[in-house]
């Protein structure tokens, strides 16, 4: 009985350094890792023992016995992976090298600005060094970064990812400063006086706008801000959402897109035993949203969303998912996702319902004091238009065209891909082409907003590797100043926002 990974895979490898037989694939050491939707395991070599499933931490494996409806497909997605793949695999997983730290009168002190996956996976990685120090300064009341105020409430599991990082918070070597903004209630300058490195962890906060005429009408808004205000952010909470029209149009087509989607046409019942925040419960209880149509521009082999994702959407209770066969026509044929898509139903029919559309190219938002249609221009497939136009009725409009990351004010950044320049995580001051001393990036800071709360997991640790690297080779000077001589006073989110994230009921 083979054990077969599903929808809530985060990707961080740790099924695949617990397998005695190496049948879970990719692993982190291939270069496919840090592209794969998922991670695989092979029917034919799993040997059922069920280390996987005690090493996941977001229990998305399982015996194929014990799949719901909704997840059979991860059987066949698994087993297919490695049949295509065929490749010669070593007879045991990969094990990653240890630090090798060299002994030092002063122990390794690290601060990690932000507490999201790639803070946390940093701290882990620190702290296996004996008598490492951490501080992570988190300008949120809570910590985890988008693992509370991203991921959707009803992916339950993959927010089970925090029990891992409550573990590594445990630590004794990690102190956590929650409410610290760095950059407003304390420095780049003062963190690196006590510490022999910064690591800047801050994510990608931003969007990247849509810059059309009437994107600006109230009833648009980013994905960005939607999603943070159904997950409780202290900065969106207060928001009113217009939720009083029969239809919604998205654009972009990747798995925030997916998630808002879900979330709009959800029962809101489903939604209530979950930690989306209270207002948000309240707002989609008393929705008249009923058609979501999600937009891209080019064509359905490019859709930006993943094959897990897409099996989860298609297997929503109470809600259609449709994709027109005309947008199917010029496909090519043989791709998982694409043989999915193809087997849902033209049109939705009745009730709450979620249109894939594709070839469709936003150009103006329509209405006088608030969106009341958008203008699309239909496309070759690529970006180029055709010139005719399609007019979607809509009442709200959201935009979900990619995260990006903001500058920070002591820091170099490049503005065309919102990241912090960096050479393996070492932040680079590109007018110079020299490194910042003791300063370092990891997770979507540094890569940009790509890959899944596990791919930040080898992001960091290579980082690591880089800093221990220099602190071995004396390039780090030592603090002159204790931890404590930070400035951690709280800020003002405590008071402002004392039911984040809590339970909507
Ligand atoms: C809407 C959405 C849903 C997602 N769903 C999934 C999913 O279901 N499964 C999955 O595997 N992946 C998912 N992801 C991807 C995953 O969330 C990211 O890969 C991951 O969170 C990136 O980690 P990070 O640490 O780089 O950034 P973040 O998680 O954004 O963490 C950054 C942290 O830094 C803090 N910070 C920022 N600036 C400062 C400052 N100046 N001082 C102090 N603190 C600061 C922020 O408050 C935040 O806590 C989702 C992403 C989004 C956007």
């Amino acid at each position: 009985m083979p054990h077969v990974v599903t929808q809530s895979c985060v990707g961080d490898g740790s099924c695949v350094f617990a397998c005695p037989v190496n049948c879970i694939q990719p692993t982190p050491d291939d270069p496919m890792f840090e592209l794969a939707e998922m991670l695989h395991i092979d029917p034919t070599t799993c040997v059922d023992c069920g280390a996987c499933v005690s090493a996941c931490p977001v229990d998305a494996i399982k015996p194929h016995t014990l799949l719901t409806p909704g997840e059979e497909a991860f059987t066949l997605i698994n087993a297919e992976y490695h049949r295509h793949d065929g490749r010669q695999r070593a007879p045991l997983a990969p094990v990653r090298p240890r630090l090798h730290v060299r002994d030092r009168a002063e122990p390794l002190r690290v601060a990690i600005v932000g507490s999201g996956p790639a803070a946390m996976y940093a701290a882990e990685e620190i702290l296996t060094i004996p008598d490492a120090r951490v501080s992570v300064y988190e300008r949120l009341p809570v910590p985890y970064g988008l693992v509370r105020s991203g991921v959707a409430p009803d992916h339950r599991r993959t927010r089970r990812v925090s029990r891992q990082f409550d573990h590594i918070r445990r630590h004794t070597g990690l102190t956590m400063h929650l409410g610290v903004e760095v950059g407003r209630d304390t420095t780049h300058e003062q963190l690196l006086t006590a510490h022999h490195a910064v690591i800047y962890a801050v994510g990608a906060a931003t969007d990247r706008p849509l810059q059309i005429p009437g994107a600006d009408l109230p009833g648009a808004i980013s994905a960005t801000q939607l999603v943070a205000w159904y997950n409780g952010h202290p900065a969106h909470a207060g928001r009113t959402i217009d939720l009083s029209h029969r239809r919604a149009v998205i654009i972009g087509n990747g798995n925030v897109a997916l998630d808002i989607a879900r979330i709009l046409t959800l029962d809101p019942e489903a939604l209530a035993d979950t930690e989306i925040a209270p207002a948000a419960l309240a707002a989609l209880r008393t929705s008249r949203v009923e058609e979501i149509v999600i937009a891209a521009r080019r064509g359905p082999e490019h859709s930006a969303f993943t094959l897990p994702e897409l099996v989860g959407l298609a297997a929503t209770a109470g809600v259609t998912l449709s994709v027109r066969p005309e947008d199917l026509a010029a496909a090519p044929a043989g791709d998982k996702k694409l043989e999915l898509l193809r087997g849902l139903p033209p049109t939705a029919g009745t009730g709450r319902q979620i249109q894939l559309r594709y070839r469709l190219a936003p150009r103006r938002v329509l209405g006088s004091d608030a969106v009341e249609a958008i203008e699309l221009e239909r496309t070759d497939g690529t970006l180029t238009g055709t010139g005719l136009t399609e007019t979607i009725d809509a009442g709200l409009l959201v935009t979900s065209i990619g995260y990006r990351g903001a500058p920070l004010s002591a820091l170099p950044f490049d503005a065309t891909t919102g990241t912090i320049p960096n050479d393996g995580g070492r932040v680079v001051d590109p007018s110079t082409g020299r490194d910042v001393p003791g300063t370092y990036v990891v997770g979507w800071i540094k890569r940009g907003p790509t890959g899944f709360i596990g791919t930040n997991k080898i992001c960091s640790q290579n980082t690591v590797a880089a800093l221990v690297n220099d602190y071995n080779a004396d390039r780090l000077p030592n603090p002159i100043a204790a931890p404590t001589a930070v400035d951690t006073r709280p800020a003002t989110w405590r008071a402002r926002a004392p039911r984040m994230f809590t339970r909507a009921r």
